[in-house]
């Protein structure tokens, strides 16, 4: 930056401008969205690798500004910025729960559905009660609900609340994965000391078990890792035959990526739990 002397500093500077002013108009357009319930969920289905049939799907959020998808990664930090997070996610849960409420009346097994939730949610004192209310409405019980938290989660400032919200979702029944696993800066002793059934392998190690022999050796060992300490294991981000059938030799559990489905509406999802089905 120095080199370039001032001119390069205000090319820095116009691009904090404009990133700022992206997500001001980013913050107001999701307000509107929200009270006009315009922000979708998109389901992608995970299938068990040993019966080879589907076991559930996770809800992921989807939003379009003036046609264009606008990436979950960044819909997700504004509305955290925002203050929206909470009430974006109760109705993308609320979507989702009538969808598999809808599978079902269908005469499908839809199985389980994996909610991504983040720190703010789980420090809401009525987040519980709220989510498990909302479930039971559907007709669904906890032992259909999975809650995806990632290591950053689960070390966040408030770790003892979370910890203490982990537990009391687990109680009821619901399942804890820890997403993205491998990635962050969790350590062994955060395996203890939070309730967690399910590790989620990061996508960025899938992609590379054929031809890099360390990406080899990082899945196979989280998968005997898991397995030692009684979890299960899923893979994500499985995009090719090759991949699907080196995790079944490594013995994982389950398998989530774009070889399956990519992430689906409500409609592409009944017909794919009907085109999966069997006799
Ligand atoms: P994630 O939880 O790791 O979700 C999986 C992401 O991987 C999704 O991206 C999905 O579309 C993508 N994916 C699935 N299979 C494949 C594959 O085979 N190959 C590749 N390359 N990608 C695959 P998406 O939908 O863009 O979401 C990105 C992230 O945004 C999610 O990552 C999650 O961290 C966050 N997110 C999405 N929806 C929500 C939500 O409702 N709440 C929260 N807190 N976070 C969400
Ligand atoms: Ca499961
Ligand atoms: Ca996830
Ligand atoms: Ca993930």
């Amino acid at each position: 930056a120095k080199l370039n002397g001032r001119r390069g500093y205000s090319v820095y500077d116009s691009m904090i401008r404009r990133d700022r002013k992206r997500r001001a108009v980013l913050i107001e357009k999701l307000r509107v969205s929200l009270s006009r319930d315009e922000v979708g969920v998109a389901l992608q289905p995970q299938s068990n690798l040993r019966s080879g049939r589907h076991e559930g799907f996770e809800a992921l959020a989807r939003w379009k500004v003036g046609g264009a998808a606008v990436p979950p990664l960044e819909l997700i930090s504004v509305a955290e910025e925002a203050g929206l997070i909470t009430q974006l996610s109760y109705r993308l849960i609320d979507k989702a729960l009538a969808a598999m409420a809808g599978f079902r009346r269908d005469g499908l097994s839809p199985g389980t559905i994996a909610f991504n939730v983040v720190a703010a949610q789980l420090q809401e004192p009525d987040f519980i009660e709220r989510l498990c209310a909302m479930v039971e409405a559907h007709g669904l019980s906890p032992q259909d609900i999975e809650i995806e938290v990632t290591e950053n989660v689960i070390l966040d400032r408030a770790a003892g609340n979370i910890a203490a919200a982990l537990k009391q979702l687990h109680k009821k029944g619901m399942s804890i994965a820890l997403d993205d696993f491998g990635t962050g800066y969790a350590s062994l002793t955060h395996l203890k000391q939070f309730p967690i059934d399910i590790l989620k392998i990061d996508r960025s190690f899938i992609s590379g078990i054929l031809n890099e022999k360390d990406d080899e050796i990082i899945v196979r060992t989280i998968i005997s890792l898991a397995h030692n300490l009684g979890f299960e294991v899923i893979a994500e981000g499985v995009e090719t035959i090759d991949q699907y059938k080196q995790l079944s030799n490594f013995g994982c559990d389950l398998v989530q990526g774009y070889l399956l489905a990519r992430p689906m509406s409500e409609e592409e999802s009944r017909a794919y739990l009907d085109s999966v089905r069997r006799p």
